[in-house]
C-alpha cells in the first residue's frame, strides 16, 4: 500500500506497534552473501570441536594465527595487547586489551560455554556380553536417552596412562575410521518398551557403546575373548592398559557432521550448536575486532552439568582472571566489576510448529528472527533466574538499534512448562550487569540440532554492536 493511502489509524498502529522481522527478509543481498559465508568457517568449526577441550584447542590455534599470546596470571598488559588464557585444556578466555579506561569502562564479557550434551564413558567401563563389547556409560548433561541409540558415535577424549602421559583420543570422524553404536530394541519387540514412559524408553544402563565383536584368536584364552581383542588394540594404539580407563575422560559424541539442511540451504544440523553458536561467534567477534573497550570472549566449561568444577564458570579462576587484569592495568577491580557488562551467550529453544502447545508465541523465539535476548530464565516464578534489568535491558537494545541488529526477545517455553538456566546468574553476582542473549534452536540438546544461518550471524553482529 503507498504512503498516501495509508490511514491516520494505520500509521500511527506502524508507528506505535513493535514488530519482528525475518532477518533473511530484511537483510540486503551483501548481507545475504555475509550470512552464508559466517556460516562456512562455523561449520568447520564444530566439526573441529565436539568438546570442549578440542573447542579450547582450536581458539587456541585460531587465537594464535591472528597474532594473540597466552596471558598468565602477573603478567604485564598495555592497550592493544591480544591475549588468550588457557584453564586447564577446557576452557579459554580470549581478550583484547582497549584504550578505554576499565575502571570507568568496565570490561565487555562475552561467555559462552563449549560443553555439550553427551554419553560420558565410566571408569571402569569395557565389558563384553552376548557376542558385542561395550563401554558403560553415564550420560552428561539434560539429554532425552533413547534419542542416542541407533546413530552412529565417536570417541573423543584423553587418557592418562600409568606414567603420566597424556593420550588424545579421537575415531570415528574420518570416513576410513570405525564408528560406534548403541543398541535399541526392535519394534517387533518394544511392545513393552513402547508402553512405558519415554524416560524409561531406554535407561542410564542400557546406554552401553558397542566397541567389538572380534574375539581374540587364541584357543588358550578361554573368556573375554572380544574384550581382549579391544584391550590389545588399545594398548597398540595408546599404549593402554584396562587399569588407564580409570584416569581417562572418554564421551560419545554424535559421529555425523555438521551439514546445510533444506534445499535452501538457510539452516544448519550438526551436534553441539548448544553453545558453539553462541562461541563461535564471540570468538571471531574478538578475534577480528579491535574495540576501544576491552573485550572478552569467556569459553567455559561445564555449563550443561551447573557450571561446577574447576572449569565451570563458577570457579574463581574466571574472577582471578579478570582481577589480574584489573590489576595489570593498574585498575581497581571493585571499580572494574561494577562498571563492566556482560552478555550471557547461550541458546534458547526456537518456537516449533510441530509442538506449539509448550509455547507462548508472542514471547518464543522465532527462527530466523534474529539472535534472542532472555531477560529472565528460570522455573516456576523466575526462580534461579538472573533478571536483567529494565535500564541494563535498554542499554543493550539502544546499541543494537545504532548498528541495525536484527534481534528479538525470548522466553524459555510456557510459564511453567518447564525451564533452564545459564552462565549469567553467576557473572551477575560478581556486580556485573548481565543479560542473556543467544541463538534459537530447534530440537535442543538431541544429537543433531537445528539452527538457522540468519540467527547464527545475527548473534555475530550483536557481539560486535556491544564491542563498539
Ligand atoms: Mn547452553
Ligand atoms: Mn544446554
Amino acid at each position: 500500500m503507498s504512503e498516501e493511502k495509508k490511514t491516520e489509524g494505520q500509521k500511527l498502529q506502524e508507528a506505535l506497534g513493535y514488530k519482528r522481522t525475518n532477518y533473511f527478509e530484511t537483510a540486503s543481498k551483501q548481507e545475504k552473501k555475509e550470512i552464508f559465508a559466517y556460516a562456512e568457517g562455523y561449520k568447520a568449526f564444530l566439526d573441529g570441536a565436539k568438546t570442549e577441550r578440542e573447542a579450547c584447542a582450536l581458539s587456541v590455534k585460531l587465537a594464535r594465527e591472528k597474532g594473540f599470546t597466552e596471558y598468565r596470571f602477573g603478567d604485564k598488559l598495555k592497550p592493544g595487547d591480544k591475549k588468550y588464557f588457557v584453564n586447564r585444556g577446557k576452557s579459554v578466555v580470549v581478550f583484547r586489551v582497549g584504550t578505554e579506561d576499565i575502571e570507568k569502562d568496565g570490561l565487555r564479557i562475552i561467555a559462552s560455554h563449549i560443553d555439550a550434551p553427551r554419553v560420558d564413558i565410566k571408569q571402569n567401563p569395557l565389558y563384553e556380553d552376548g557376542g558385542m563389547a561395550f563401554l558403560k556409560t553415564h550420560y552428561y548433561g539434560g539429554i532425552k536417552k533413547y534419542q542416542w541409540t541407533a546413530i552412529p558415535l565417536a570417541l573423543h577424549g584423553a587418557v592418562v596412562l600409568k606414567d603420566g602421559t597424556v593420550k588424545e583420543i579421537r575415531v570415528g570422524e574420518e570416513p576410513d575410521e570405525p564408528v560406534f553404536y548403541i543398541n535399541d530394541l526392535l519394534p517387533h519387540l518394544g511392545k513393552e518398551q513402547m508402553n512405558g514412559p519415554a524416560a524409561k524408553i531406554v535407561e542410564g544402563e542400557q546406554l552401553n557403546v558397542v566397541v567389538g565383536g572380534l574375539p581374540y584368536d587364541d584357543e588358550g584364552v578361554k573368556s573375554d575373548k572380544i574384550k581382549l581383542t579391544v584391550l590389545h588394540i588399545l594398548n597398540e594404539k595408546y599404549g593402554m592398559e584396562e587399569e588407564d580407563f580409570l584416569s581417562a575422560e572418554l564421551c560419545a559424541v554424535p559421529a555425523f557432521p555438521a551439514r546445510d539442511i533444506g534445499f535452501d540451504r538457510a539452516l544448519i544440523g550438526s551436534y553441539g550448536h548448544d553453545d558453539r553458536v553462541c562461541a563461535y561467534p564471540a570468538l571471531t567477534a574478538v578475534l577480528d575486532h579491535e574495540s576501544r573497550h576491552t573485550v572478552l570472549a569467556m569459553l567455559v566449561d561445564k555449563e550443561e552439568i551447573g557450571s561446577e568444577g574447576t572449569t565451570g564458570i563458577q570457579c574463581a579462576v574466571y574472577e582471578d582472571l579478570m582481577e589480574d587484569i584489573s590489576a595489570a592495568l593498574g585498575a581497581n577491580f571493585r571499580k572494574v566489576r561494577a562498571a563492566s557488562k556482560c552478555l550471557s551467550s547461550d541458546v534458547t529453544a526456537a518456537f516449533d510448529p510441530n509442538f506449539p502447545s509448550v509455547f507462548e508465541k508472542n514471547n518464543a523465539a522465532l527462527l530466523s528472527y534474529g539472535t534472542a535476548m532472555c531477560k529472565f530464565t528460570g522455573a516456576g516464578g523466575k526462580s534461579g533466574s538472573n533478571d536483567a534489568s529494565a535500564e541494563f535491558v535498554g542499554e543493550i537494545r539502544k546499541a543494537f538499534a545504532a548498528e541495525g541488529v536484527v534481534w528479538q526477545v525470548a522466553e524459555l517455553g510456557k510459564v511453567d512448562a518447564g525451564g533452564g538456566g545459564t552462565v549469567a546468574k553467576f557473572v551477575a553476582k560478581l556486580n556485573i550487569d548481565t543479560v542473556d542473549l543467544g541463538v534459537p534452536v530447534i530440537s535442543m540438546h538431541a544429537p543433531y540440532e537445528l539452527i538457522s544461518k540468519a540467527d547464527l550471524y545475527s548473534n555475530y553482529k550483536a557481539f560486535l554492536a556491544f564491542m563498539k
